[in-house]
C-alpha cells in the first residue's frame, strides 16, 4: 500500500481520473444548490438576450468543484471553454493571445486567478469592462496604443484565496459565488455517481462511510473511492463494502471526523509547541516543515469549518472541540485570552 503523502487536494497525476468524473452539466452537478439556482437564472437570462454571461468569480477551498462548475456553465451556455491558470500566463502577451482566441460568448476559465502578475491582470481590465484590448506598439516617440475589439465573452475566475485578489480585478466580476463544503449526503451522491462511471460495485454503507470522512470535498471522496476499490481488489473480497472502506480508512489514517494525519499534526503542534495558541500561520507552518500555502489553503479551511481551529486577530487558536478531538480536554486556551474573529 502506498503511504499517504499528498495533501487532500491531490496531485497532477490524478487529473485524468478526476476529469473523467466531472459532472457535465448543471443536472449532474451535486449540491451547491444556492449557487446553482442563481447561476441557472443568470445563464438563462444571458441566453435569452443572446449575450455573454457576466464575468463570474468562483472561490473556495481546492476540490469543491470550481473547475467542474465552470465547465458546466460553458455547457449550459452552449459555448467553448478555453482553460488556463494564473501561473501559466506569465507575460501580458500570453494573456493577449488567450483573449484574442475567444469566439463570441466563449468562456475563458482562469484557475488560481489570484496568482496572475499585476501587469497581466491589467490587460484584463479593459477586456472585461469594455471588451477591448489596448496593446502598446512601437518604441519611444513612435510608441502608440493599438486597440483591438473583442467579442462578448465570459471570464470565469477560480481562486482558493479571494482575499489575495487585487481589488480592481475583484470589482470587475459582477457575479461572485463562494462554494461551500458539502454535506455527507451530497458526497454520498457524488460517490454513487463516480462508482457508476467507474463501474465500481460500491455498497451504500461503504459509500456513506467514505462520505462522512471526505472533508466535505468531492475530490477527496473520489480519491478515497479509488483507494478503497484497490484495497478491496487486492486485500479484500473484491466487494467495495463497509469492511473494505473501514480497513482502507484505517491504513490511510483518516479518522472518524475525516481528518488526516497532517490535519492532526497541525492541531497537535498548536498544543505542543504553542500552548494552544494564538500562533501566526507562518510560525506554525515553519514548525511543521509545511508550506504556508498548503496549510492555509488546503488544511486550515476545513479545520476552521469543523470548529477545531479558530482564526483570531492574534493568530490561530485550538478550540475546546479541537482539544477534545485530540484527547486533550482543557488544552485550548481560555476564551478570555482570545480576541474576536478577524
Ligand atoms: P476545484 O476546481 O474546486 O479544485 P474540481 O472541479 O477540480 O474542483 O473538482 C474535483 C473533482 O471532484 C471533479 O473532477 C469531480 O470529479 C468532483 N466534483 C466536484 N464537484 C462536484 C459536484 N458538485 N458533483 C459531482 N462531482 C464533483
Amino acid at each position: 500500500m502506498t503511504p499517504r503523502s499528498a495533501p487532500p487536494a491531490g496531485g497532477r497525476e490524478h487529473e485524468e481520473f478526476h476529469r473523467s468524473l466531472r459532472p457535465r452539466d448543471f443536472g449532474e452537478f451535486v449540491g451547491q444548490r444556492a449557487v446553482l439556482d442563481q447561476l441557472e437564472i443568470s445563464v438563462r437570462a444571458a441566453c435569452a438576450r443572446g449575450d455573454a454571461l457576466d464575468h463570474l468569480l468562483l472561490h473556495g477551498p481546492p476540490g469543491l468543484g470550481k473547475t467542474s462548475l465552470a465547465a458546466a456553465v460553458a455547457v449550459e451556455l452552449g459555448v467553448a471553454m478555453h482553460t488556463s491558470a494564473g501561473p501559466l500566463i506569465p507575460r501580458t502577451g500570453d494573456m493577449v493571445a488567450l483573449l484574442n482566441a475567444l469566439g463570441p460568448r466563449d468562456v475563458l476559465f482562469v484557475d488560481e486567478i489570484h496568482r496572475l502578475a499585476p501587469a497581466v491582470a491589467e490587460v484584463l481590465y479593459p477586456a472585461m469592462e469594455d471588451r477591448r484590448l489596448d496593446i502598446m506598439v512601437g518604441e519611444k516617440l513612435g510608441a502608440h496604443t493599438l486597440r483591438i475589439d473583442l467579442p462578448p465573452f465570459t471570464l470565469i475566475g477560480a481562486t482558493t484565496r479571494a482575499d489575495l485578489l487585487a481589488g480592481p480585478l475583484r470589482d470587475r466580476f459582477p457575479l461572485v459565488h463562494p462554494l461551500e463544503f458539502y454535506a455527507a449526503r451530497d458526497l454520498a451522491r457524488v460517490l454513487e455517481r463516480a462508482a457508476r462511471v467507474l463501474d465500481v460495485p460500491l455498497e451504500p454503507e461503504a459509500g456513506r462511510e467514505i462520505a462522512v470522512r471526505s472533508r466535505g470535498t468531492p475530490r477527496v471522496a473520489n480519491n478515497l473511492l479509488r483507494r478503497v476499490r484497490d484495497w478491496a481488489q487486492v486485500k479484500g473480497s473484491g466487494r467495495v463494502d463497509r469492511a473494505s472502506a473501514l480497513a482502507l480508512l484505517e491504513v490511510a489514517q483518516v479518522d472518524r471526523e475525516g481528518l488526516d494525519r497532517f490535519d492532526r499534526k497541525i492541531l497537535l503542534s498548536v498544543v505542543e509547541n504553542f500552548a494552544g495558541g494564538p500562533v501566526g500561520v507562518a510560525s506554525l507552518a515553519a514548525t511543521l516543515g509545511m508550506d504556508t500555502r498548503t496549510l492555509e489553503e488546503v488544511h486550515e479551511p476545513f479545520l476552521i469549518y469543523r470548529g477545531f481551529l479558530r482564526r483570531t486577530a492574534r493568530g490561530r487558536v485550538l478550540t475546546e472541540r479541537g482539544a477534545r478531538h485530540l484527547g486533550r480536554p482543557g488544552a485550548a486556551p481560555p476564551p478570555a485570552l482570545l480576541s474576536p474573529r478577524r
